[in-house]
């Protein structure tokens, strides 16, 4: 039934529809049938057509005992709720390793803006861009929630994925200008001089399982390398979610774009296999 559950609302999904409040709190209970997954409602949001929203926290602790230092992984989708694809690959991916007993220990924000998601709309409950709102005192309750619950954790990650999809209709605001992307990438930023890079692994499995990656130069002004942008300390102003990780929780982020222009299936699918490369390049690595 889990398993499903993906198949069912990218199918209903690609008739036009988008998430209810049904289908997200259907989504959120199978997550709460997973093996070795713990949920927890770490906020709820308000909504006047849609009642109470739960964001939930959950949590896949592997069974496995060995290897004794395990990976420890943020994932987090849904800060944006025009991109569902990663809210729905979150939970796939939680699936596959719940069932196959991976080594490693998640993290998992399955849906950071649930309003968004109902609305399909970029914008949270209170018309923020999230992604621009990531600090400690943030007045979105989205993101105090997030801050709050990992602050909590008191946790250094060994990586944090962060997804999301690319929507060609929202202008992007630190590069107006730059060219739109063709095809799947993703921003790396990896501050551990020690630790090699695992972005060109994750776009490498997108692309052999069949997905389009970029094959841009430069994506909205940045340089990219087969759909690859590598970040480095120098840039980001703005106060999004992977400046927030990198400042106190992790020193690599990966955050993934698919774009909402491709089948949702597709993308599920991209986002999915990115994720899963890119796990098993850092277990590779034995970081
Ligand atoms: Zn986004």
């Amino acid at each position: 039934m889990e398993a499903s559950i993906v198949n069912q609302l990218s199918e209903q999904f690609s008739e036009g529809s988008t998430f209810s409040r049904t289908s997200y709190l259907k989504l959120l209970s199978a997550y709460a049938e997973l093996p070795f997954v713990t949920i927890e409602t770490i906020g709820r949001i308000r909504t006047a057509t849609s009642g109470e929203l739960p964001i939930s926290f959950v949590r896949y602790t592997s069974p496995i005992r060995l290897p004794a230092r395990r990976l420890k992984l943020l994932l987090t989708a849904g800060i944006h709720g025009d991109e569902p694809a990663g809210v729905l690959a979150l939970y796939r991916y939680m699936l596959s390793i719940s069932l196959r007993d991976i080594a490693v220990d998640v993290y998992a924000f399955p849906c950071v803006n649930p309003v968004g998601l109902l609305r399909n709309s970029r914008l949270s409950s209170g018309h923020f861009d999230l992604n621009r709102q990531m600090t400690p005192n943030s007045i979105a309750p989205e993101v105090r929630a997030l801050v709050t619950t990992l602050a909590s954790q008191r946790i250094s990650f060994d990586a944090a994925f962060d997804l999301h999809e690319d929507n060609p209709d929202v202008e992007c605001d630190f590069n107006p200008q730059g060219h739109q992307a063709d095809g799947f990438y993703l921003y790396e930023s990896n501050f551990d001089p020690l630790r090699a890079p695992i972005g060109p692994a994750m776009s490498r499995a997108v692309a052999q399982q069949g997905g389009s990656v970029s094959s841009q130069h430069t994506i909205y002004g940045e340089r990219a390398v087969r759909g690859v942008i590598q970040r480095g300390l120098e840039r980001n102003r703005i106060f999004d979610f992977e400046r927030f990780l990198t400042m106190n929780f992790t020193n690599h982020v990966i955050t993934t774009e698919t774009l909402v222009s491709a089948p949702l299936k597709e993308r599920i699918k991209a986002q999915t296999t990115a994720l899963e490369a890119g796990v098993q390049a850092l277990m590779k690595a034995g970081s």
